[in-house]
């Protein structure tokens, strides 16, 4: 049997973003030997790009929000499919979450009177989202960095993971590669959490990092664990699209809360034109009171460009589906607009949204102080992951938790912008809480051999194939799933082409067993690909499956040929898991019902 490096740890953490970095500060914390593994340098994990805010009912700005208010503005983002007492906790617990980051060193922005400041953001009914200019997941990481390599965990920088280890129904630890010598590594744990982010990559424009290729995912229900909302997929209405090798770059949200505004190519703000009935009471009808709720009126309706990203990214589609659009396929963001009502406005933008302007100026040589910006839908966050226990976070594996974008349950068919980072701070505290108590109460296990040989094998497939002696190329049949994904998959559905979409990754994932490279293993992009190839095929099926078993339309998922919301489905979230011979089998489960507690407090917003 071959000798591979062994690392031994009572908690291993799979992803050093928001998620992962906060789960291992929390095991730490409670004296258990923790590392954490990353495939990308400590520092380079996606949410370091985030940029619009963390939300958290702080009512530092409007006295009048609440966990509550929190609570239902997610509920109602998420049309009523989210895991409720995880919607419950995450209202609960976010306030203390940013507090404790900022008492841990992160530098927010903060009102006149020194409090943090917060920002509107779509969905939410009160300014809620804490923020640093328009960086606010670079503060954050480099606040929980700071913070948790003083806490005596151990970082593997450039490792990947391929696969989870499991004895006895049990997880036992994970297998990986280094990428510079790219030799195999065993981690053996009595607790993992997989912490590894999202999934934008498998579709050609995201705003997501390269990193973003749904791995954890994969590698959990590989493992056995169960998935669940996989054909929720948000596509936030506003990535950049023109010059091409930016396409998708984002563009946030905050410069909608600032005030920008949508305009078609005849100047028309058509989100006037289409305002959901769930919203109705909510919304402006009147551009000089949505102008003032940006400004903080209290008394002022939001306006329709600050509706859920679902909404406003379908009628973008829609201006620009009907010859409405701008040159470059898009439609305009206008924030300059707003010099007719502030006499700094160019110092506010620069101030307010540093990155945007220095983005558009460098990349698109745009300045939006005096231009509009062209923006199109861009795929950028799974709503759906893995099923986790909502109190816990662990999943179906005892032994295996997962927390962050990877993990399911708390946005529903929708998410709200600023969730999400709130969403890693609340559920990464709780996954590393409850993985060192269960790492302390369970015994290590023993990998067995026979399947640390199976996993190696597999690995090294793709070198025996070699590429120049007839191997299929992994980059070229990677380009063809993001091209079928967006086109077939996208921002609108329909059930012929869901079919012809599962059939053609079919078709790849018979490919991919025949992906080879050459070379050997040091830093060698063809063979991860090859490798990774497989994961992201597994997430395309999943969430293919899953979106053409949901015959309605609701929040991210969007049937043309079943363009309402059914309560037939209304009524149900689809799980994913491996059946016996290992394909995927769906399942529609009952949605549980709901505390009255909480009910009556969604009554009561409606
Ligand atoms: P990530 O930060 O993606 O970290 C994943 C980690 O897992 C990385 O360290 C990666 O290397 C590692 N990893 C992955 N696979 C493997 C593997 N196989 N082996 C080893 N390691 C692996 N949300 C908000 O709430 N507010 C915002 O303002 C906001 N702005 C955003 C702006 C942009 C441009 C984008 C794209 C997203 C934004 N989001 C925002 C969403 C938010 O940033 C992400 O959902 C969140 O950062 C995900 O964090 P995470 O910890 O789950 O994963």
């Amino acid at each position: 049997m071959a000798h591979f490096e062994t690392y031994y740890h009572d908690v291993l953490v799979i992803g050093s973003g928001g998620a992962g970095l906060r789960a291992a500060i929390e095991a730490s914390a409670l004296g258990v030997s923790v590392g954490v593994v990353c495939r990308s340098l400590l520092g380079k994990a996606h949410t370091v790009m985030a940029e619009g805010g963390v939300a958290a009912a702080l009512a530092n700005v409007d006295d009048r929000d609440s966990w509550k208010v929190h609570f239902a503005d997610t509920m109602r983002g998420g049309q009523y499919l989210n895991n409720w007492r995880m919607a419950e906790l995450h209202a609960k617990e976010s306030p203390d979450r940013v507090r404790e980051l900022e008492a841990w060193g992160a530098l927010f922005d903060r009102t006149t009177d020194g409090r943090l400041l917060q920002r509107n953001f779509g969905g939410h009914k009160y300014p809620r989202l804490a923020h640093v200019g328009d960086r606010t997941g670079l503060e954050m990481i480099r606040t929980l960095q700071d913070y948790g390599i003083h806490q005596g965990m151990e970082i593997y920088q450039e490792y990947t993971i391929i696969s989870l280890l499991k004895e006895g129904g049990r997880i036992a630890g994970a297998f990986g590669y280094d990428r510079e010598k790219g030799l195999f590594r065993i981690f053996e744990a009595r607790a993992v959490i997989i912490a590894t982010g999202g999934m934008g990559r498998i579709y050609k424009i995201s705003s997501n990092s390269w990193d973003c290729t749904g791995s954890g995912i994969a590698l959990a229900y590989n493992a056995g664990a169960e998935l669940i909302d996989m054909e929720f997929v948000q596509f936030h209405p506003t990535g950049m699209v023109w010059p091409p090798s930016v396409r998708g770059l984002l563009i946030t949200e905050g410069v909608r809360g600032e005030g920008g505004v949508l305009r078609n190519n005849n100047g028309r703000r058509f989100m006037f034109d289409d305002i959901p009935e769930l919203y109705r009471g909510q919304t402006s009808t009147d551009e000089e009171e949505g102008w003032r709720y940006t400004q903080g009126d209290k008394n002022a309706k939001r306006p329709p460009e600050l509706l859920t990203r679902d909404h406003v990214a379908r009628c973008i589609r829609r201006e620009i589906k009907e010859g409405r659009g701008s040159p470059h396929g898009g439609v305009f963001l206008d924030i300059a607009w707003i010099k007719e009502k502030l006499p700094n406005a160019s110092e506010h933008i620069k101030k307010k949204l540093p990155s945007m302007y220095h983005q558009f100026k460098e990349l698109a040589g745009v300045d939006i102080t005096k231009e509009p910006m062209e923006v199109g839908p861009t795929t950028h966050y799974i709503m759906g992951g893995i099923r986790v226990d909502a109190d816990t976070q662990m999943t179906s594996i005892p032994g295996l938790f997962a927390a962050g974008e990877c993990a399911a349950g708390l946005h529903g068919a929708n998410r709200l912008g600023g969730n999400s980072l709130s969403d890693l701070l609340v559920f990464g505290k709780r996954a590393g809480e409850y993985a060192a108590q269960y790492a302390k109460e369970n015994s290590r296990i023993k990998v067995s051999d026979g399947q640390l040989l199976e996993i190696t094998n597999w690995a090294l497939t793709p070198f025996e194939r070699g590429l120049s002696s007839g191997g299929m190329n992994p980059f070229q049949l990677q380009s063809a799933l993001q091209e079928l994904m967006q086109d077939l998959v996208g921002i609108a559905r329909t059930g012929k082409e869901l079919e012809e979409a599962l059939v053609r990754i079919a078709g790849l994932q018979q490919q991919a067993m025949k992906a080879g490279c050459d070379g050997n293993r040091a830093y060698n992009p063809g063979w991860h690909t090859a490798l990774e190839l497989t994961h992201m095929l597994t997430v395309a099926e999943a969430i293919a499956k899953a979106a053409l078993e949901r015959r309605e339309s609701r929040g991210g998922h969007f049937r043309e040929d079943f363009p309402n919301k059914s309560d037939e489905f209304g009524r149900v979230n689809i799980t994913i898991s491996k059946d016996g011979t290992g394909a995927m089998r769906l399942t529609t489960l009952p949605k549980q019902k709901i505390r009255d507690d909480l009910q009556q407090i969604i009554d009561e917003m409606k």
